[in-house]
């Protein structure tokens, strides 16, 4: 589903992601680990076409992420694909922040519709009986009506998740979305998080909770400093770390 081929991205002189290979098969889990500054928002940033790559390819079902390949002369160079189509392109993939940044004026019923309507021109009643079937989905029947002050930050990243979810994404991608929730909320949005996994949607999560990881992730990928110092089954990466980087990164977590 997501294939990351010698990845590289620079902010200026500054190296973030330096050759980063990845595979996150159709239906399956990859939660990214590593240290502050590793990486791994930038990675997914560049999965989801929010930043312009620097080196290597992305692709996703196949497609590739941005560029259009041209031979010409026996040799293969990368042009820019149009801004409409890396905006088709990434409509296919739904993200979920660390911060939801639900709109504030909206209930959350039309939190869920919105895009729906603007981006793939649903009549509103189409697109809140569909909302309220995914508020549904999250635990959040009873809260369509709320405004995003008057819901919990548990409650508001979940509907930040239904609301990624009203757009049939193909592709899920987690920016440590519990990582600014009081430890009593990170359960419920874990929760959802399993179930959607559990519904077969392929997913890439950056998260510090190692339970999850355990549990849902089909693989573990630990960075640092812009590459992957290891990958596996979580039994192998959280059990049994062949790097000293990963096992004083997981001393430090766990
Ligand atoms: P954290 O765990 O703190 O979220 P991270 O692993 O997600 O860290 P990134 O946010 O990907 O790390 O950042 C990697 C490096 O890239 C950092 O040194 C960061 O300062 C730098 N960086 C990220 N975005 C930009 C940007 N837009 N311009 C310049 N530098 C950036
Ligand atoms: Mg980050």
């Amino acid at each position: 589903m997501v294939q990351v081929e010698g990845l590289h991205k620079m902010f200026g002189d500054l190296h973030v992601l330096k050759g980063v290979d990845l595979e996150v098969p159709r239906g399956s889990v990859c939660v990214v680990l590593g240290p502050s500054g590793s990486g791994k928002s930038t990675l997914l940033r560049c999965v989801n076409e929010l930043e312009e790559i620097t080196g290597g390819r992305i692709r996703v079902d196949g497609e590739l992420m941005g560029y259009r390949e041209v031979t010409k002369d026996g040799r293969t160079r990368l042009h820019r694909l149009h801004p409409k189509v890396v905006a088709r392109q990434r409509s296919r993939i739904g993200m979920v922040f660390q911060h939801f940044n639900l709109f504030p004026h909206m209930t959350a019923l039309d939190n869920v519709a919105e895009a729906p309507v603007q981006v793939r021109g649903l009549s509103r009643s189409e697109a809140r009986a569909r909302a309220a079937e995914l508020l549904d989905r999250v635990g959040l029947a009873d809260r369509a009506d709320h405004y995003p002050a008057q819901l919990s930050g548990g409650q508001q990243q979940r509907v930040a998740i239904a609301r990624a979810l009203a757009m049939d994404p193909e592709l899920m991608l987690f920016d440590e979305p519990t990582s600014a929730l009081d430890p009593e909320l990170v359960g419920e949005v874990l929760a959802v998080m399993r179930d959607l996994a559990r519904s077969g949607m392929t997913m890439m999560v950056v998260t510090h909770e190692i339970g999850f990881a355990r549990e849902v992730a089909d693989t573990v990928v630990f960075m640092d400093e812009g590459v992957i110092v290891e990958q596996g089954t979580p039994e192998q990466v959280l059990g049994d770390p062949q790097h000293e980087r990963t096992r004083s990164f997981l001393a430090h977590v766990l």
